[in-house]
């Protein structure tokens, strides 16, 4: 049956350097042709840490202006994007599928009094030395703190997302058939003044973002593909329990419990359950990439659903 489906990218779909994500990106793009070629709609979401750290980097050094983060986050859409609607409009050309595929520079409304913004945590850019963190600090209004014991880095807030500004350009395009990479990097941060939308420094975790998304859109299905085939209890202990269905109650308990280790695995739990509790027709798929195919078809992966 033909269900509306979207697939947040991890880290290990793109890699980290360029010529490593062109060459990556040609096998990402194997199994999400699988998922069209039998029929689903499929939209594309990705994370872009590496991506957005090395292109902030490159912009804080030398000659060339200081680039807002959230203009970083835009520019890695374009970067990521640009790979990924290549290389699988090239794997969909080799199997005699012709349908347009294109990314949309997507921006995620967050709300300007999230609590996240009074504490910062996710470090981005250069490490710096005590003098340097208070000069910038001074210079620009960022807030730098200590990391690790290897120096000062800017900490900028991780906000939950609340709305995906194109989702209604998604849904246009789902309808005519073509296929959409979007909400890039969990989506570039904006807050809403009256018509304005203004970019601010956060990252959005991609997983919440896809979430979001997959909501607006009104999927069926949420898969998180990533480096593992399923979601554990007791992960990486003697004890390892490898999980295959699962309702929400179930995964609120073992959330409690804490078996998901947090920045990694567990806001792909928390998204799961998001998006399981919208609707008793929706479920939540968490796999490995290679596992696409066969976790849509239920043979592997751990799924999440309301009951
Ligand atoms: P992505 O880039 O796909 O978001 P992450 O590294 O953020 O990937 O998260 C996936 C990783 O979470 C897995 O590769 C695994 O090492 C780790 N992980 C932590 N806790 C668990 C768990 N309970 N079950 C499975 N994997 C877990
Ligand atoms: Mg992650």
């Amino acid at each position: 049956m033909k269900k509306r489906i979207v697939v947040a990218l991890g880290g290990n779909a793109l890699g980290h350097k360029p010529e490593e994500q062109r060459e990556l990106v040609r096998q990402t793009a194997k199994p999400i042709a699988d998922l069209i070629e039998s029929g689903h709609e499929v939209v594309i979401s990705h994370g872009n840490g590496p991506q957005v750290g090395m292109i902030n980097l490159a912009f804080s050094s030398g000659n060339v202006p200081r680039m807002p983060f959230p203009e970083c986050g835009a520019m890695s859409q374009g970067y990521i994007g640009f790979h990924l609607q290549n290389a699988l409009s090239e794997e969909l050309l080799s199997r005699r599928i012709d349908r347009p595929v294109s990314t949309i520079i997507t921006q995620v409304v967050v709300d300007e009094n999230d609590p996240a913004f009074s504490h910062p945590t996710k470090p981005i850019g250069p490490f710096y030395s005590s003098d340097e963190a208070v000069r910038i600090a001074a210079e620009t209004g960022y807030i730098m703190r200590e990391d690790a014991g290897r120096g000062y880095r800017r900490v900028i807030a991780s906000p939950q997302p609340l709305e995906v500004v194109e989702s209604k350009t998604v849904k246009a395009l789902i309808r005519a058939g073509q296929i959409v990479i979007t909400v890039g990097g969990g989506g570039i941060p904006v807050i809403r003044k009256d018509n304005r939308l203004e970019g601010v420094a956060a990252v959005i975790d991609k997983d919440f973002a896809s979430c979001v998304l997959a909501t607006m859109i009104d999927a069926d299905i949420l898969i998180i593909l990533t480096a593992v085939e399923k979601i554990a209890l007791h992960y990486g202990k003697p004890q390892e329990k490898w999980l295959d269905k699962v309702t929400v109650r179930e995964m609120e308990h073992y959330m409690q419990e804490g078996h998901f280790a947090s920045g990694s695995m567990l806001p792909k739990v928390q998204a799961s359950i998001a998006f399981a509790k919208t609707g008793r027709w929706r479920t939540a798929l968490v796999t490995s990439l290679e596992k696409a195919d066969d976790g849509i078809k239920g043979k592997t992966g751990t799924h999440i659903s309301l009951y």
